[in-house]
């Protein structure tokens, strides 16, 4: 019988064995503080401070008013997946068809759909840490063992096929990528993507790289496996995830798409039909204003996120005791705070983190959530003057511990 909240009504095993978010709980205990008035400096929320631009908001009121308000194919317009190809082939060299891409609510339920027609009761996933915080739960609720592959801070966090190789056994049956990476920001090498595919391919396992984050890419270099993917067997082990969320500022629209051989696309689909059905229509007609329309919105988001990761990284390495590596893409910096974590002043990151929304009102996620016990993730998208606030708070608090 599954663990019960209630002796009358026990819940299932599956969702027994995940947790809620710990960036949303973060986030849910820095608006409590909030509501009594408390000033937090809120760095916890993974997501844009700027809005969506206008051409994008009035595609949906257009589509409202046009009543495009009713039930869409499952996987979304053909429209839409057109616009999602097509957008990424002209950005990243790729060549995928509308019937081997699906748009579902947000690049979270994309993840969520595959690894469920991926991860069967007792295989394994790949998972590289730090990893972000879903990965974890979500391959856990279809039954899959995440298998953690460290990765060295020191390297940049840096993930190698040997490093993947050593881990995998005749359970594996997905490597999971994330890069730009969330928590670390850590931006992989674009060959040695590569070469985890073909790792992937030649072991028939199936990579799903999640590239969410792949127009905040401050190195300079566009690039998606989808793009390098042009051999059929590769093309034939991987699936890519992307999001409108990050990269137009639409977090809250829920919009997000998989790419990948039809077998899995389809079986996504047949999920999503029993599940959600289409991401909501007008929402669809947004994003193909998103990814039709001008593509200028995205050179100053990006300026400006540089700008911001250079300040908050120069700003906690002035910290005493404070590592904190220089994140080459997505909107985090992941400093290292173990110098602080010892008896009498923080045993663990959440610890510590629980100390600073307390005591310094600084709202940030701990590295637990992420699979590290050595770090703390700070989410800068904000204004400078709250980085600048942030900064000088944390100074002052981890000054007064040393
Ligand atoms: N993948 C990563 C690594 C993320 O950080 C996020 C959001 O924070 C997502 C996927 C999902 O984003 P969304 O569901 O908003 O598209």
């Amino acid at each position: 019988m599954a663990a019960s909240t209630s002796t009358s009504h026990p819940l299932t095993n599956r969702i027994n064995r995940i947790q809620e978010s710990a960036t949303m709980a973060v986030a849910a205990e820095a608006g409590r503080l909030r509501a009594q008035g408390v000033d937090i400096a809120d760095f916890s929320a993974g997501e844009p401070h700027f809005d969506t631009p206008q051409h994008i908001k009035d595609a949906a009121i257009a589509a409202i008013n046009a009543n495009f308000t009713r039930y869409t194919p499952v996987s979304g317009t053909v429209e839409l997946r057109q616009a999602i190809t097509a957008r990424h082939a002209a950005d990243f060299g790729s060549d995928y068809r509308p019937e081997e891409t699906i748009a579902s609510t947000g690049g979270k339920q994309v993840l969520f759909n595959a690894f469920q027609v991926l991860v069967d009761h007792g295989d394994e996933v790949i998972l590289p840490a730090p990893y972000w915080v879903s990965f974890n739960d979500i391959i856990r609720y279809c039954g899959g063992t995440p298998v953690v592959v460290e990765t060295d801070e020191s390297q940049g966090f840096s993930l190698t096929a040997a490093m993947v190789e050593h881990a995998l056994t005749p359970r594996t049956r997905v490597i999971l990528l994330n890069s730009p990476s969330n928590p670390s920001g850590a931006v992989m090498k674009s060959e040695d993507m590569h070469a985890l595919l073909q790792l992937a391919a030649r072991r028939n396992l199936i990579v799903i790289s999640d590239e969410c984050y792949a127009y905040l890419d401050f190195t300079g270099k566009r690039f998606s496996l989808g793009g390098a993917a042009k051999e059929q067997a590769e093309r034939d082990h991987l699936l890519v995830v992307g999001s409108l969320s990050k990269t137009y500022a639409m977090t809250g629209w829920r919009l997000g798409f998989g790419m990948g051989p039809k077998w899995i696309v389809s079986a996504m689909n047949k999920l999503q039909s029993q599940s959600t059905s289409n991401p909501t229509s007008v929402v669809q007609k947004a994003g193909v204003a998103a990814l039709t329309g001008p593509q200028d919105c995205l050179g100053p988001m990006v300026a400006e996120y540089i700008r911001l990761r250079d300040r908050a990284v120069e700003g906690l390495r002035a910290i005493p005791g404070i590592q904190c590596t220089q994140p080459g893409g997505a909107f985090y910096v992941f400093p290292n705070v173990s110098a602080y974590l010892r008896e009498g002043v923080a045993k663990t990151p959440a610890e510590l983190a629980g100390r600073l929304l307390r005591e310094a009102n600084v709202a940030l996620v701990p590295g637990e959530a992420f699979g590290s016990q050595k770090h703390v993730r700070i989410s800068y998208p904000t204004s400078m003057e709250n980085i600048e606030k942030g900064l000088e708070r944390m100074k002052k608090f981890f000054t007064a511990l040393k």
